[in-house]
């Protein structure tokens, strides 16, 4: 949707770097003095697409307009745009005044005007009386102020912040958080900002944009993207989750942890596999009743600082976490009840791996770039393009690569209560997505198996 209040329309940005796609398809319009952050974690593309953004590189496709104008040819010069990056980039011979002085005197601003506005910005940042400081006798919080400053004395319509607190210790950060939160209130300029830190983007944000592998997940309030995540991509990486299995039985009817539970959403259909999300802060937990509510048995109980964290497992083997201000002690018995509202169903992206693949004979098909022994394929001939399926849970991993027919490196691990859901990414970029009880962890170097009985072919 656009509208004249955009101050930036990204529109259909897809990029790729050699044969690796880094941005695909990616929108999104910016509201006159929003402020936006663009959160994933590392690798999903938030950088190159500030950098696109900013004119420091280009799409591949798409088009980039500011204000109405279409910029996506334009030199990042003569952007209005200003970017704030992670390393500060500030001239160490300069002090603090001539550092933020550099853009107007290149500009041929008149000494009168540059001073002025160099002591309206340091204002701004909080740095007044700093001006004639050596910038390397700075701390990192105020050279960060500085390369504010910096930009902001150009007076941009939009500013690009690009992780500019991660080199921040952890208390320094949070107070830079709120001063940029007063300054983007006090500036009135648009701010779009990148982060892979959650808590940073539900803190700072107007709208937030969760990335991951080059494409928008959602785009939403931190109100928002907290309470309703489109995904369990989202539901993982915001905040902490149990994510599970469950079956959309009917409209407000869904089962999960083995029973089943009333909520509230609609449209599924009738038996339909979903991912059910329910914060730990949702589920009330309570002594052992005998009201024939969901039971489990606490197996652990840390204290947060304000709730305690317990994981519980249910009589049917499934493990959930709770948050609650009351503690219950390790081994015992007791009753939750979860709300229909705090139940959230999301539709899979997926129920089953698929790859395309090429029969070679009756008895062999190529997908993934590997030749898999199958079952034999009566009436299908060598060279026939066909579809493979293969269930999550039928994909084996070994520790040893050379045990395996392929090789890739285990990545988005999501527990799902009895079991973790992860993906394998092969060395070509493909994806393979497995259901296993076995512990990996983040980039482990894992052996793919797959045996024939549980390769189905699907003519095209
Ligand atoms: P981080 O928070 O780690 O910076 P990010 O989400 O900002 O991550 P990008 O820096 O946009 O991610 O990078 C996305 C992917 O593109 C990464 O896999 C990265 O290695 C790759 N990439 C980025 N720039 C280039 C380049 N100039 N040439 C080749 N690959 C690149």
């Amino acid at each position: 949707m656009k509208d004249s209040n955009f101050i930036i329309e990204l529109s259909h940005i897809s990029k790729s770097f050699g044969d690796k796609q880094v941005l695909d398809d990616v929108s999104l319009f910016v509201k006159k003095g929003e402020f936006v952050t663009i959160l994933g974690p590392s690798g999903c593309g938030k950088t190159t697409l500030l950098r696109i953004l900013a004119g420091f590189g280009t799409s591949d496709e798409g088009e980039i307009r500011i204000d109405g104008k279409d910029i996506t040819n334009v030199p990042p010069h003569e952007r209005p745009v200003n970017t704030v990056f992670q390393r500060y980039a500030l001239f160490p011979h300069l002090n603090v005044y001539d550092n933020i002085a550099f853009g107007l005197k290149l500009k041929k601003v008149k000494e009168d005007e540059i001073e002025l506005r160099v002591r309206k910005a340091l204002k701004m940042v909080g740095m007044t009386d700093y001006e004639w400081r050596d910038v390397n006798s700075l701390s990192g919080g105020q050279q960060q102020r500085v390369a504010i400053a910096r930009a902001i004395v150009n007076r941009p319509q939009v500013l690009l912040l690009d992780e500019p607190l991660a080199a921040l210790d952890l208390k320094m950060r949070k107070d830079m958080q709120m001063e940029l939160k007063d300054m983007h209130k006090t500036l009135g300029i648009t701010f779009v900002y990148v982060t892979h830190d959650q808590e940073e983007a539900l803190t700072l944000s107007d709208t937030i944009v969760v990335m991951s592998e080059g494409k928008v997940q959602q785009i939403g309030t931190p109100t928002d993207i907290y309470n309703e995540p489109a995904n369990s991509f989202v539901a993982d990486f915001i905040g902490e989750s149990n994510i599970l299995n469950g079956i959309m039985l009917k409209d407000c009817k869904v089962q999960f942890l083995g029973r089943e539970f009333e909520c509230v959403d609609k449209g599924f259909g009738e038996n339909v596999p979903v991912d059910v999300v329910i914060r730990p802060e949702d589920i009330y937990i309570m002594a052992k009743t005998d009201s024939g509510m969901l039971e489990g048995t606490v197996q652990s109980c840390i204290f947060k600082g304000v709730h305690y964290e317990m994981t519980v497992t249910t009589p049917d083997g499934y493990e959930i976490m709770i948050q609650d201000y009351n503690a219950f002690e390790v081994g015992q018995h007791v009753s939750m009840i979860i709300k229909p509202s705090d139940i959230h169903v999301m539709q899979k992206e997926r129920t089953c791996n698929t790859f395309e693949a090429t029969m070679i004979d009756s008895t062999h098909v190529e997908f993934l770039s590997t030749q898999f022994v199958c079952n034999e394929q009566a009436g299908i001939t060598g060279g026939e393009k066909v579809e493979v399926e293969v269930d999550f849970e039928k994909i084996e991993l070994m520790d040893n690569k050379e045990d395996g027919m392929l090789v890739g490196d285990v990545r988005f691990i999501l527990y799902k209560g009895d079991h973790y859901h992860l993906t394998v990414r092969t060395f070509d970029g493909d994806n393979i997505y497995v259901d296993t009880h076995d512990v990996w962890d983040d980039r482990d170097i894992v052996g793919v198996k797959i045996m024939p009985d549980d390769i189905r072919i699907k003519r095209v």
